[in-house]
């Protein structure tokens, strides 16, 4: 069986863990377990990242979808579409959006914009059968592009050219958080050490960076004045797996953060 090394990012959050919680804490995950027990038992700690492996994900899920196309559903012109990057269920996204696009052509529709779509839908306007799988899929614009058929390519379907944006439509710390806890369910190993760790206080403590989608990243990366003014700590109770009772959110670049200590949450900087 191999022993499992400290990683450089498990020390850090090691180190800082001991230092605003002052709790001594000893490598632990020597064969799979979680990464840190307290000497006693009572605290343990696992240490993860949120950063661009997530949107590799989403890039692979997109291609799938592409690749797998939609037998019966033609459009009568090209689209350009934008959705998030960190987006759900991307397996299945073309396969949503295209009927959908050619219902809008059909109703003689050529673009699409998420905000007044979303009012549209609530005063269940004529469109809404067409807008409700677009907002569902996350699309945050979409417009035609009319072109003419390449003679070299007669043969030519229609398609969707998706691009996948960096931080579609954050509000704030809570949008922010909600968007994380979406990325860590990929995750569940997470919890699951936590759970059989057998301690009384369980930490998750999950690193973002540069490479984290801005969506999540922007209210802990806004330079002091707007951070100190404008953002604050999330003030929404997170929806946590039950075996998780301490969440910490930090900027690898920043060194700030968020701590949920079960019942509120507080801000962290200078970490
Ligand atoms: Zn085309």
């Amino acid at each position: 069986m191999t022993v499992n090394q400290e990683r450089p990012n498990e020390h850090l959050a090691k180190e800082i863990v001991k230092r605003v919680m002052s709790v001594e804490l000893c490598h632990a995950d020597t064969h799979g377990g979680v990464d840190y027990l307290s000497p006693d038992g009572s605290v343990a700690v696992e240490v993860t990242a949120v950063t661009e492996g997530r949107r590799n994900g989403v890039r692979d899920a997109l291609r799938r979808s592409v690749t797998k196309g939609v037998k019966d559903v033609e459009l009568q012109s090209c689209w350009g579409v934008m959705v998030d990057d960190l987006q759900d269920d991307m397996k299945t996204f073309i396969q949503r959006v295209q009927p959908a696009l050619a219902t809008l052509e059909s109703a003689g529709e050529t673009y699409f914009v998420d905000q007044p779509a979303h009012v549209h839908v609530l005063q269940n306007g004529e469109l809404s059968a067409a807008y409700r799988p677009l907002l569902e899929a996350g699309v945050i614009r979409a417009g035609s592009v009319p072109h003419k058929v390449n003679p070299d390519d007669p043969g030519h379907s229609h398609r969707i050219n998706v691009s996948l944006v960096s931080g579609g439509s954050v509000t704030d710390s809570n949008d922010a958080v909600a968007r994380l806890l979406t990325s860590l369910k990929e995750k569940p190993d997470n919890a699951k050490k936590l759970a059989e760790s057998g301690a009384d206080s369980r930490h998750l403590f999950v690193w973002v960076d540069g490479n984290t989608s801005g969506s999540i990243t922007r209210t802990l990366t806004g330079n002091a004045p707007e951070y100190v003014t404008g953002w604050g700590a999330p003030s929404i109770d997170p929806m946590l797996d039950e075996a998780i009772t301490h969440l910490w959110v930090v900027h690898q670049g920043t060194r700030r953060g968020w701590l949920w200590n079960g019942e509120t949450w507080r801000e962290l900087s200078d970490l």
